[in-house]
Protein backbone atom coordinates (compact mmCIF):
# COMPACT_ATOMS: atom_id res chain seq x y z
CA UNK A 1 0.00 0.00 0.00
CA UNK A 2 1.23 3.62 -1.07
CA UNK A 3 1.82 6.22 2.05
CA UNK A 4 -1.00 8.76 2.61
CA UNK A 5 -0.52 12.13 2.57
CA UNK A 6 -0.57 13.74 6.45
CA UNK A 7 -3.31 15.79 5.90
CA UNK A 8 -6.59 14.22 4.75
CA UNK A 9 -7.85 14.38 1.02
CA UNK A 10 -10.91 14.93 -0.48
CA UNK A 11 -12.28 13.66 -3.57
CA UNK A 12 -15.72 15.23 -4.59
CA UNK A 13 -18.29 13.24 -6.15
CA UNK A 14 -19.91 15.42 -8.42
CA UNK A 15 -23.67 14.48 -9.78
CA UNK A 16 -25.51 11.35 -8.73
CA UNK A 17 -25.92 10.09 -12.08
CA UNK A 18 -25.88 6.56 -13.09
CA UNK A 19 -21.55 5.90 -12.67
CA UNK A 20 -21.79 7.27 -9.18
CA UNK A 21 -24.10 4.98 -8.17
CA UNK A 22 -22.45 2.43 -9.30
CA UNK A 23 -19.74 3.73 -7.80
CA UNK A 24 -20.77 4.53 -3.84
CA UNK A 25 -22.23 0.41 -4.34
CA UNK A 26 -18.54 -0.85 -4.67
CA UNK A 27 -17.26 1.77 -2.29
CA UNK A 28 -19.85 0.78 0.41
CA UNK A 29 -18.49 -3.03 0.04
CA UNK A 30 -14.82 -1.79 0.05
CA UNK A 31 -14.27 1.37 2.28
CA UNK A 32 -11.28 3.59 2.04
CA UNK A 33 -8.37 3.41 3.60
CA UNK A 34 -8.33 6.63 6.77
CA UNK A 35 -7.15 9.95 4.96
CA UNK A 36 -9.79 10.15 2.45
CA UNK A 37 -13.42 12.17 3.00
CA UNK A 38 -15.38 11.86 0.29
CA UNK A 39 -18.93 14.43 -0.27
CA UNK A 40 -21.30 13.48 -3.25
CA UNK A 41 -22.89 16.55 -4.65
CA UNK A 42 -26.65 16.56 -5.90
CA UNK A 43 -29.82 18.42 -6.43
CA UNK A 44 -31.64 15.87 -5.17
CA UNK A 45 -32.16 13.27 -2.75
CA UNK A 46 -32.55 10.99 -5.64
CA UNK A 47 -31.65 10.09 -9.18
CA UNK A 48 -34.16 9.23 -11.54
CA UNK A 49 -33.48 6.18 -13.66
CA UNK A 50 -34.01 7.51 -17.20
CA UNK A 51 -34.75 4.35 -18.98
CA UNK A 52 -37.55 3.61 -17.24
CA UNK A 53 -39.12 6.84 -17.87
CA UNK A 54 -40.92 5.82 -20.90
CA UNK A 55 -42.90 3.60 -18.44
CA UNK A 56 -43.60 6.06 -16.28
CA UNK A 57 -45.06 8.00 -18.96
CA UNK A 58 -46.93 5.01 -20.47
CA UNK A 59 -48.15 4.64 -16.86
CA UNK A 60 -46.73 1.21 -16.36
CA UNK A 61 -45.10 2.20 -13.12
CA UNK A 62 -44.63 5.56 -11.25
CA UNK A 63 -41.85 7.67 -10.72
CA UNK A 64 -41.12 6.85 -7.46
CA UNK A 65 -40.71 3.11 -8.48
CA UNK A 66 -37.72 4.42 -10.36
CA UNK A 67 -35.89 6.76 -8.26
CA UNK A 68 -32.36 5.78 -7.06
CA UNK A 69 -32.10 6.96 -3.09
CA UNK A 70 -28.73 8.68 -3.14
CA UNK A 71 -28.37 9.16 0.62
CA UNK A 72 -28.58 5.66 1.80
CA UNK A 73 -26.10 5.08 -0.63
CA UNK A 74 -23.71 7.94 0.61
CA UNK A 75 -24.43 6.52 3.83
CA UNK A 76 -23.36 2.77 3.35
CA UNK A 77 -20.35 3.82 1.62
CA UNK A 78 -19.03 6.57 4.29
CA UNK A 79 -19.63 9.36 2.09
CA UNK A 80 -21.15 12.90 2.94
CA UNK A 81 -24.21 13.58 0.97
CA UNK A 82 -24.78 17.39 0.12
CA UNK A 83 -28.37 18.47 -1.75
CA UNK A 84 -27.14 21.26 -4.05
CA UNK A 85 -25.96 22.15 -7.66
CA UNK A 86 -22.98 22.82 -9.01
CA UNK A 87 -22.74 26.15 -10.92
CA UNK A 88 -19.38 26.31 -11.87
CA UNK A 89 -16.39 24.36 -11.70
CA UNK A 90 -12.35 26.42 -11.32
CA UNK A 91 -10.41 23.87 -12.54
CA UNK A 92 -7.16 25.66 -11.47
CA UNK A 93 -8.13 26.41 -7.98
CA UNK A 94 -9.76 22.95 -7.47
CA UNK A 95 -13.24 24.34 -6.36
CA UNK A 96 -16.72 24.27 -7.35
CA UNK A 97 -19.18 26.97 -6.63
CA UNK A 98 -22.80 26.25 -5.82
CA UNK A 99 -26.03 27.24 -6.15
CA UNK A 100 -26.37 28.11 -2.66
CA UNK A 101 -23.44 30.43 -2.89
CA UNK A 102 -21.18 27.84 -1.03
CA UNK A 103 -17.62 26.80 -1.93
CA UNK A 104 -16.31 23.16 -2.15
CA UNK A 105 -12.79 22.35 -2.75
CA UNK A 106 -11.37 18.82 -3.45
CA UNK A 107 -7.98 17.38 -3.84
CA UNK A 108 -9.48 14.62 -6.53
CA UNK A 109 -13.58 15.31 -8.58
CA UNK A 110 -15.46 12.83 -10.59
CA UNK A 111 -18.11 14.27 -12.48
CA UNK A 112 -20.94 12.58 -12.94
CA UNK A 113 -23.67 15.15 -13.70
CA UNK A 114 -25.37 14.12 -17.34
CA UNK A 115 -26.78 16.63 -19.76
CA UNK A 116 -29.70 18.80 -20.25
CA UNK A 117 -31.71 18.79 -23.66
CA UNK A 118 -30.37 20.30 -26.48
CA UNK A 119 -32.34 23.86 -26.96
CA UNK A 120 -33.89 23.98 -29.86
CA UNK A 121 -32.57 26.99 -31.98
CA UNK A 122 -35.23 29.34 -33.40
CA UNK A 123 -35.92 32.85 -32.50
CA UNK A 124 -39.32 32.91 -32.15
CA UNK A 125 -41.32 32.02 -28.85
CA UNK A 126 -40.83 29.21 -27.32
CA UNK A 127 -43.55 29.41 -24.64
CA UNK A 128 -44.60 26.37 -23.36
CA UNK A 129 -41.97 23.86 -24.72
CA UNK A 130 -40.79 21.33 -22.09
CA UNK A 131 -37.65 19.73 -22.50
CA UNK A 132 -37.84 15.73 -21.42
CA UNK A 133 -34.77 16.70 -18.36
CA UNK A 134 -34.71 17.18 -15.98
CA UNK A 135 -37.09 14.85 -15.42
CA UNK A 136 -38.88 15.94 -12.39
CA UNK A 137 -40.40 19.12 -13.75
CA UNK A 138 -41.55 17.15 -17.10
CA UNK A 139 -43.28 14.66 -15.32
CA UNK A 140 -45.05 17.22 -13.47
CA UNK A 141 -45.76 19.09 -16.58
CA UNK A 142 -47.04 15.74 -17.96
CA UNK A 143 -49.51 15.22 -15.00
CA UNK A 144 -51.37 18.32 -15.58
CA UNK A 145 -51.71 17.76 -19.48
CA UNK A 146 -53.49 14.47 -19.15
CA UNK A 147 -55.78 16.71 -16.45
CA UNK A 148 -56.31 19.42 -18.87
CA UNK A 149 -56.81 16.92 -21.78
CA UNK A 150 -59.18 14.73 -20.19
CA UNK A 151 -61.26 18.00 -19.25
CA UNK A 152 -61.06 19.15 -22.61
CA UNK A 153 -64.27 19.05 -25.35
CA UNK A 154 -61.72 19.28 -28.32
CA UNK A 155 -59.76 16.09 -29.38
CA UNK A 156 -56.47 16.93 -28.22
CA UNK A 157 -53.00 16.91 -29.55
CA UNK A 158 -49.19 16.84 -28.21
CA UNK A 159 -46.10 17.15 -30.01
CA UNK A 160 -42.76 15.68 -29.22
CA UNK A 161 -39.82 17.25 -31.17
CA UNK A 162 -36.86 14.96 -31.96
CA UNK A 163 -37.76 11.73 -33.51
CA UNK A 164 -34.33 9.48 -31.85
CA UNK A 165 -34.77 6.97 -29.80
CA UNK A 166 -36.07 8.73 -26.74
CA UNK A 167 -38.39 11.30 -28.67
CA UNK A 168 -39.86 8.01 -30.51
CA UNK A 169 -40.23 5.75 -26.99
CA UNK A 170 -41.70 8.93 -25.27
CA UNK A 171 -43.98 9.69 -28.59
CA UNK A 172 -45.30 6.06 -28.07
CA UNK A 173 -45.34 6.01 -24.44
CA UNK A 174 -47.59 9.83 -24.55
CA UNK A 175 -50.17 8.04 -27.33
CA UNK A 176 -50.52 4.11 -25.08
CA UNK A 177 -51.14 6.69 -22.07
CA UNK A 178 -53.70 8.74 -23.84
CA UNK A 179 -55.73 5.65 -24.62
CA UNK A 180 -55.80 4.20 -21.29
CA UNK A 181 -57.46 7.19 -20.02
CA UNK A 182 -60.05 7.46 -22.34
CA UNK A 183 -58.71 9.40 -24.81
CA UNK A 184 -57.78 7.09 -27.94
CA UNK A 185 -58.57 9.47 -30.15
CA UNK A 186 -55.72 12.37 -28.96
CA UNK A 187 -53.40 13.04 -31.48
CA UNK A 188 -49.72 12.56 -31.09
CA UNK A 189 -47.37 14.09 -33.30
CA UNK A 190 -43.62 13.52 -33.77
CA UNK A 191 -41.23 16.22 -35.75
CA UNK A 192 -38.05 16.22 -36.78
CA UNK A 193 -35.99 18.22 -39.06
CA UNK A 194 -33.85 15.16 -40.29
CA UNK A 195 -35.36 13.02 -43.13
CA UNK A 196 -35.14 9.83 -41.08
CA UNK A 197 -36.30 8.40 -37.63
CA UNK A 198 -33.79 6.85 -35.23
CA UNK A 199 -30.64 8.03 -37.55
CA UNK A 200 -27.99 6.37 -37.09
CA UNK A 201 -29.44 3.20 -36.09
CA UNK A 202 -29.70 -0.51 -38.31
CA UNK A 203 -32.17 -0.63 -41.02
CA UNK A 204 -34.08 -3.21 -39.55
CA UNK A 205 -34.37 -1.28 -36.08
CA UNK A 206 -35.89 1.75 -38.19
CA UNK A 207 -38.14 -0.08 -39.81
CA UNK A 208 -39.60 -1.64 -37.00
CA UNK A 209 -39.93 1.62 -35.38
CA UNK A 210 -41.74 2.63 -38.39
CA UNK A 211 -44.09 0.11 -38.23
CA UNK A 212 -44.95 0.66 -34.24
CA UNK A 213 -45.63 4.82 -35.10
CA UNK A 214 -47.80 3.46 -37.79
CA UNK A 215 -49.93 1.22 -35.75
CA UNK A 216 -49.94 3.96 -32.88
CA UNK A 217 -51.39 6.45 -35.50
CA UNK A 218 -48.71 8.60 -34.33
CA UNK A 219 -48.10 11.79 -37.27
CA UNK A 220 -44.70 12.06 -38.29
CA UNK A 221 -43.52 15.65 -39.17
CA UNK A 222 -40.12 15.23 -41.24
CA UNK A 223 -37.59 17.66 -42.87
CA UNK A 224 -39.74 19.54 -40.29
CA UNK A 225 -38.34 22.30 -37.89
CA UNK A 226 -40.15 23.80 -35.21
CA UNK A 227 -40.20 27.86 -35.94
CA UNK A 228 -42.13 28.44 -32.97
CA UNK A 229 -44.01 27.06 -29.76
CA UNK A 230 -47.25 29.76 -28.52
CA UNK A 231 -50.13 29.64 -26.67
CA UNK A 232 -50.63 25.44 -27.63
CA UNK A 233 -49.60 25.92 -30.89
CA UNK A 234 -46.41 24.62 -32.63
CA UNK A 235 -45.66 26.28 -35.95
CA UNK A 236 -43.36 24.41 -38.47
CA UNK A 237 -41.05 25.40 -41.17
CA UNK A 238 -42.88 23.16 -43.71
CA UNK A 239 -46.05 25.98 -42.88
CA UNK A 240 -48.52 23.92 -41.10
CA UNK A 241 -49.58 24.82 -37.56
CA UNK A 242 -49.80 21.88 -34.58
CA UNK A 243 -52.20 22.11 -31.81
CA UNK A 244 -50.05 21.25 -28.45
CA UNK A 245 -51.66 20.47 -25.21
CA UNK A 246 -47.97 19.77 -24.16
CA UNK A 247 -44.82 20.04 -26.64
CA UNK A 248 -41.45 17.87 -25.76
CA UNK A 249 -38.47 18.94 -26.73
CA UNK A 250 -36.36 15.46 -27.25
CA UNK A 251 -34.10 16.65 -29.56
CA UNK A 252 -31.15 15.07 -28.22
CA UNK A 253 -28.77 15.49 -24.83
CA UNK A 254 -26.74 18.76 -24.36
CA UNK A 255 -23.78 18.99 -21.88
CA UNK A 256 -24.34 21.69 -18.92
CA UNK A 257 -23.11 25.22 -19.91
CA UNK A 258 -20.92 25.21 -16.89
CA UNK A 259 -18.74 22.63 -18.12
CA UNK A 260 -18.13 23.92 -21.52
CA UNK A 261 -17.30 27.45 -19.49
CA UNK A 262 -14.87 25.80 -17.31
CA UNK A 263 -11.09 25.29 -18.13
CA UNK A 264 -11.42 21.80 -18.40
CA UNK A 265 -10.26 20.81 -22.43
CA UNK A 266 -14.31 19.81 -24.00
CA UNK A 267 -15.43 18.21 -27.19
CA UNK A 268 -19.22 19.41 -28.03
CA UNK A 269 -19.58 20.69 -24.53
CA UNK A 270 -17.89 17.35 -22.69
CA UNK A 271 -15.12 16.35 -20.50
CA UNK A 272 -12.31 14.88 -22.74
CA UNK A 273 -11.15 12.05 -20.67
CA UNK A 274 -8.27 9.36 -21.15
CA UNK A 275 -8.43 5.86 -20.92
CA UNK A 276 -8.46 5.94 -17.24
CA UNK A 277 -11.39 8.53 -17.34
CA UNK A 278 -9.23 11.18 -16.51
CA UNK A 279 -9.60 14.65 -17.98
CA UNK A 280 -6.89 15.56 -20.50
CA UNK A 281 -6.24 18.87 -19.49
CA UNK A 282 -6.48 18.13 -15.31
CA UNK A 283 -5.94 14.92 -14.36
CA UNK A 284 -7.12 15.44 -10.32
CA UNK A 285 -10.69 15.72 -12.39
CA UNK A 286 -12.74 13.04 -13.34
CA UNK A 287 -15.47 12.33 -15.66
CA UNK A 288 -17.88 9.52 -16.56
CA UNK A 289 -21.17 8.88 -18.71
CA UNK A 290 -22.80 12.15 -20.69
CA UNK A 291 -20.31 14.52 -18.54
CA UNK A 292 -17.76 13.03 -20.33
CA UNK A 293 -16.28 12.62 -24.07
CA UNK A 294 -14.35 9.33 -24.02
CA UNK A 295 -11.17 10.30 -26.58
CA UNK A 296 -9.97 6.52 -27.08
CA UNK A 297 -13.31 6.13 -28.93
CA UNK A 298 -16.03 8.59 -28.61
CA UNK A 299 -19.33 6.56 -26.93
CA UNK A 300 -22.69 7.44 -27.94
CA UNK A 301 -24.54 9.46 -24.34
CA UNK A 302 -26.24 6.16 -23.13
CA UNK A 303 -26.85 5.18 -19.94
CA UNK A 304 -25.15 1.28 -20.66
CA UNK A 305 -21.67 3.35 -20.51
CA UNK A 306 -22.25 5.49 -17.50
CA UNK A 307 -23.23 2.28 -15.38
CA UNK A 308 -20.01 0.02 -16.82
CA UNK A 309 -18.00 3.63 -16.07
CA UNK A 310 -19.16 3.08 -12.19
CA UNK A 311 -16.35 0.11 -11.38
CA UNK A 312 -13.70 1.90 -12.93
CA UNK A 313 -14.25 5.15 -10.94
CA UNK A 314 -14.52 3.29 -7.94
CA UNK A 315 -11.50 1.13 -8.67
CA UNK A 316 -9.82 4.20 -9.27
CA UNK A 317 -10.82 5.87 -6.14
CA UNK A 318 -8.67 3.56 -4.22
CA UNK A 319 -5.75 3.16 -6.01
CA UNK A 320 -5.60 7.17 -6.25
CA UNK A 321 -5.94 7.10 -2.27
CA UNK A 322 -2.84 4.53 -2.11
CA UNK A 323 -0.63 6.18 -4.69
CA UNK A 324 -1.67 3.57 -7.25
CA UNK A 325 -1.38 3.72 -10.94
CA UNK A 326 -5.25 3.99 -12.00
CA UNK A 327 -6.72 1.25 -14.53
CA UNK A 328 -8.23 2.19 -17.85
CA UNK A 329 -12.50 2.11 -18.62
CA UNK A 330 -12.83 -0.46 -21.63
CA UNK A 331 -16.33 0.17 -22.64
CA UNK A 332 -18.03 -2.86 -25.05
CA UNK A 333 -18.08 -1.97 -28.76
CA UNK A 334 -22.10 -3.28 -29.11
CA UNK A 335 -24.57 -3.07 -26.57
CA UNK A 336 -28.32 -4.40 -25.74
CA UNK A 337 -30.28 -1.40 -26.58
CA UNK A 338 -33.72 -1.82 -25.76
CA UNK A 339 -36.58 0.47 -27.35
CA UNK A 340 -39.88 0.35 -25.21
CA UNK A 341 -43.22 0.63 -27.76
CA UNK A 342 -45.68 2.71 -25.27
CA UNK A 343 -47.82 -0.36 -24.99
CA UNK A 344 -46.27 -3.63 -23.05
CA UNK A 345 -43.75 -4.68 -25.64
CA UNK A 346 -40.48 -3.24 -27.21
CA UNK A 347 -37.65 -4.08 -29.36
CA UNK A 348 -34.16 -5.67 -28.69
CA UNK A 349 -31.32 -5.36 -30.52
CA UNK A 350 -27.61 -6.52 -30.56
CA UNK A 351 -25.24 -7.93 -33.12
CA UNK A 352 -27.08 -6.87 -35.90
CA UNK A 353 -30.09 -8.90 -35.12
CA UNK A 354 -33.24 -7.14 -34.11
CA UNK A 355 -36.23 -8.95 -32.08
CA UNK A 356 -39.84 -7.47 -30.98
CA UNK A 357 -42.43 -8.65 -28.63
CA UNK A 358 -44.07 -8.79 -25.36
CA UNK A 359 -41.15 -10.93 -23.94
CA UNK A 360 -38.62 -8.18 -24.67
CA UNK A 361 -40.45 -5.51 -22.86
CA UNK A 362 -40.34 -7.72 -19.82
CA UNK A 363 -36.70 -8.62 -20.45
CA UNK A 364 -36.06 -4.77 -20.12
CA UNK A 365 -38.52 -4.52 -17.46
CA UNK A 366 -36.46 -7.17 -15.56
CA UNK A 367 -33.12 -5.41 -16.56
CA UNK A 368 -34.33 -1.78 -15.11
CA UNK A 369 -35.78 -2.91 -11.91
CA UNK A 370 -32.81 -5.35 -11.65
CA UNK A 371 -30.23 -2.17 -11.67
CA UNK A 372 -32.84 -0.19 -9.13
CA UNK A 373 -33.01 -3.31 -6.85
CA UNK A 374 -29.46 -3.53 -6.46
CA UNK A 375 -28.91 0.41 -5.50
CA UNK A 376 -31.66 1.35 -3.42
CA UNK A 377 -30.55 0.66 0.00
CA UNK A 378 -32.90 0.83 2.89
CA UNK A 379 -33.00 4.45 4.68
CA UNK A 380 -30.50 4.55 8.11
CA UNK A 381 -32.04 5.76 10.67
C1 LIG B 1 -36.49 9.21 -22.40
C2 LIG B 1 -35.09 8.68 -22.31
C3 LIG B 1 -34.88 7.30 -22.39
C4 LIG B 1 -33.59 6.78 -22.32
N1 LIG B 1 -33.44 5.43 -22.42
C5 LIG B 1 -32.20 4.91 -22.36
C6 LIG B 1 -32.03 3.49 -22.44
O1 LIG B 1 -32.98 2.73 -22.55
N2 LIG B 1 -30.75 3.01 -22.39
C7 LIG B 1 -29.66 3.84 -22.28
O2 LIG B 1 -28.53 3.35 -22.25
N3 LIG B 1 -29.79 5.18 -22.20
C8 LIG B 1 -31.03 5.74 -22.23
N4 LIG B 1 -31.17 7.10 -22.17
C9 LIG B 1 -29.96 7.94 -22.00
C10 LIG B 1 -29.56 7.91 -20.55
O3 LIG B 1 -30.60 8.40 -19.78
C11 LIG B 1 -28.33 8.76 -20.24
O4 LIG B 1 -27.29 8.42 -21.10
C12 LIG B 1 -27.90 8.50 -18.78
O5 LIG B 1 -28.87 9.03 -17.89
C13 LIG B 1 -26.56 9.13 -18.47
O6 LIG B 1 -26.21 8.77 -17.16
P1 LIG B 1 -25.24 9.71 -16.35
O7 LIG B 1 -24.66 8.88 -15.26
O8 LIG B 1 -24.30 10.39 -17.27
O9 LIG B 1 -26.16 10.85 -15.74
P2 LIG B 1 -27.62 10.77 -15.11
O10 LIG B 1 -27.95 9.40 -14.65
O11 LIG B 1 -28.54 11.45 -16.04
O12 LIG B 1 -27.48 11.62 -13.79
C14 LIG B 1 -26.97 12.92 -13.72
C15 LIG B 1 -27.16 13.40 -12.30
O13 LIG B 1 -26.47 14.62 -12.14
C16 LIG B 1 -27.29 15.52 -11.42
N5 LIG B 1 -26.93 16.88 -11.78
C17 LIG B 1 -27.27 17.54 -12.90
N6 LIG B 1 -26.77 18.79 -12.86
C18 LIG B 1 -26.07 18.88 -11.72
C19 LIG B 1 -25.33 19.93 -11.11
N7 LIG B 1 -25.21 21.12 -11.70
N8 LIG B 1 -24.76 19.71 -9.90
C20 LIG B 1 -24.88 18.50 -9.29
N9 LIG B 1 -25.57 17.48 -9.83
C21 LIG B 1 -26.16 17.67 -11.02
C22 LIG B 1 -28.72 15.16 -11.83
O14 LIG B 1 -29.65 15.58 -10.88
C23 LIG B 1 -28.61 13.65 -11.93
O15 LIG B 1 -28.86 13.06 -10.68
C24 LIG B 1 -32.47 7.65 -22.20
C25 LIG B 1 -32.67 9.04 -22.12
C26 LIG B 1 -33.96 9.55 -22.17
C27 LIG B 1 -34.16 11.05 -22.09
Amino acid sequence: MGALTARDRHVLLAGGGHAHAVALRRLAKKPLAPGVSLTLVAPSTQNLYSGALPGVIAGHWTADSIGVPLEPLCAAAGVSFVQDSITSIDAGANTVQLASGNTLSFDLASLDVGSGIRPLEFAGSKNGLVPIRPISPFLLKWQDAIKSIRGSDTPPSIVVIGAGLAGIEVALAIKFRLTQVGVPDAKVHLVDAGNEIASGNSLALRRKLYRALDRANIALWLNARVRSVDAGIVSLSTGETLEAALAVNCAGSAPHDWIGESALSTVQGRVEVDPCLRSTSHTNIWAAGDTSYFKASPLEPAGVFAVRAGPVIAENIQRWSQDQPLTHFNPQSDYLKLVSLGEQKAIAEKFGITLEGGWVWKLKKWIDFSFLRQHSLPARD
